[in-house]
Formats: structure tokens, sequence, C-alpha cells
């Protein structure tokens, strides 16, 4: 697999060098799964829009509805065949008020209400797979195929809740993330193969192989970085019962190297199709960040109206980043 990029490089005078020409060179990349395309700017950055959010998580705990003691009175019910609701230790999984799709529930990942960046433990991450699953595993997945289980961290990132919770998909419709994947596998069955063949022979953005999944750095990141973490068994989410252990650890390291990186927003989605052979179940998280000095939004016309991603990070540098980073797990 050939990973493509185009070069662009555009020619100004500079008010920083003096109005003497200089040159800007940008690449635009192709994800290889979804085609879409990711603008690398050639600017550096040295480092995103911080807040202090404490008077935010202490008042929003006041009235939370995820919260013990409130969560039973304020969150719906699932009809039959359902259970009311299902729980893992201390998570617990209930219909989203606000759907998004056919089946569309929340699972709250503890019961704790606030949990910083780096302190999920891999215990509460544990808990709150299975009780995701749990749910999954009562849909009919020829149905509803397109599973997800997907995550905002805090506002920025479009959580309107403090309370660290998942969102969980089973739906009949593909979103268009799997309806270009999908697209591509038609076109090679091996698309997932042969992009971590070509990643482990490159070895420019390769994170490590494990024995059952691949993590690297995405080539052409969502965000300003995608940590993406392939799983080598395409076999449905409903599935993975006490086989998430490799994706918890990564989703912890990731989770250390955003604070590390002082990035307290983040989105994940753990995406897999249950009827399709082809499809590997993976997960992407990217940081979700604002630019000084106003706490500009990442989310621009490029994005919003043109479905294009831009970065004003490397990834390869990202990567280097990343595997030299000291975890404490
Ligand atoms: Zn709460």
């Amino acid at each position: 697999m050939q990973l493509k990029k185009e070069i662009k490089t555009i020619t100004l005078k500079d008010p920083f060098q003096q109005f003497k020409e200089a040159q800007r060179v940008n690449e635009i990349r192709y994800c290889p799964l979804t085609g879409q395309s990711t603008r690398l700017l050639g600017l550096s950055l040295k480092e995103f829009a911080t807040a202090d959010r404490s008077a935010m998580i202490e008042e929003s705990q006041k009235a939370c509805p995820f919260c013990p003691g409130l969560v039973q009175a304020l969150t719906p019910k699932f009809t039959p065949p359902f259970r009311e609701y299902y729980e893992y230790g201390n998570a617990r999984c209930f219909p989203n008020a606000f759907p998004y799709d056919e089946n569309n529930a929340v699972v709250t990942i503890t019961s704790q209400h606030y949990v910083p960046i780096n302190g999920f433990s891999h215990q509460m991450l544990q808990e709150a797979f299975e009780c995701a699953l749990l749910f999954l595993s009562d849909i009919d997945p020829e149905q509803y195929p397109y599973q997800s289980i997907n995550w905002n961290y805090m506002p920025v990132a479009g959580s309107s809740l403090v309370h660290p919770h998942f969102q969980i998909i089973a739906s009949s419709t593909p979103s268009n993330y799997y309806a270009n994947i999908l697209s591509n596998l038609q076109k090679n069955p091996n698309l997932f193969m042969d992009y971590i063949n070509t990643e482990k022979n490159l070895n420019e953005r390769l994170i490590e192989i494990m024995g059952d999944s691949t993590w690297l750095i995405a080539f052409a990141p969502r965000g300003q970085f995608d940590i993406l973490g392939i799983l080598h068994e395409c076999t449905p989410l409903h599935t993975v019962t006490g086989k998430l252990d490799s994706v918890i650890t990564y989703i912890r390291k990731t989770l250390q190297f955003f604070h590390h990186k002082k990035i307290d927003n983040f989105n994940m989605a753990f995406y897999s199709v249950a009827n399709n052979k082809s499809f590997s179940p993976h997960i992407r998280l990217c940081p979700r960040v604002t630019f000084p000095p106003h706490a500009t939004s990442e989310i621009n016309y490029l994005q919003m109206l043109h479905n294009d991603s831009f970065t004003l990070l490397n990834p390869e540098i990202i990567a280097e980043e990343f595997k030299s980073f000291h975890f404490d797990l």
C-alpha cells in the first residue's frame, strides 16, 4: 500500500522576516482507511489553550443526573426485550434520553462524578466496557450491525455532562465513517492488514504490535493527532467480552499522554461492523483542543463545511514523543 500525500508550497512576503520571500510547506494526506483528507500545516504550535475548570466541575456536581442517588430517578429505562438497565461493577447502562439512533445507550464509567483525564483505572474502564457489551449482546447484530462505543470527555469535546460516560450505538445505518471504509473494503478486502503492514515497514508512526492489536499514530489524523488501535481479529464488538486488556491499557496510556501535553478534552470511538468479515474493529482517540489566546475552536469552516481535517502537529513527531514517554500504569 502506498500512503498518499500531496505537498503544496506557498510563497509569500513574510512580515515576521522583514517581508522577505518565504515559503510555507503544507501536506495533504489521505487516510488509508477512509480516504478522507487532512491538511498538515507547516506551522509550529508551542501549546494549546488551557483553562481552569475546577469551578465548573464543582458546580456540575450539585445536580448531576449520573451521580448515585439521582441516576435511578433521572435517567430513562429500557423497554423489553432489554433489561431496564445494565450494571457491571460501578458502571451502569441506560438509554440516552436524547438518542442519535435506534439503539443508543449511555454507560456511566464510574459512580465518581469527576475523574481527571489521567485518573481512569484499568478496573473502571473494564467495568464500563463490559457493561456496554452486556447491552450490545442483547441486540440483533444482523439488523443493527454498526456497533460503536464512543466517548466525549468534557465540554470542549462535546460532553454536556462532566460525569464520565460512554455512548453506545448499534445502528442499521452506517455513519459516513463506516460508509467510506466499507466502500474502500470493496476495492481491497485486505485494507486493514495492508495498512498495518505498510506502517510496520515504514516504522515512522508505529507504536507497538501486540498479540491481538496494533497501535499507531494515524498517518492522516482526524484531530490534531489521532491514536489508532486496530484489533487483528475481525470480530463484532459484542463478542469481545474479557478480551479488552490491551485496548484498556492503550486508552490509559493515551490519556496519560494527553495529560502530559496539557490536553484535557478528547473524543474516542471504537468501531465495528458486526456482519462484515473484512472490517477490523478499531479505536481512535483524538484530543480536542482550543487555541490561545482566545480559546479559539479547532473546528472551523474546513472541518465543518469542507469535510477536511487539519493539524498543526506532525504525526511522526507525536509518534516519537509517545514512544519515549514514561507511562505510570
Ligand atoms: Zn455525577
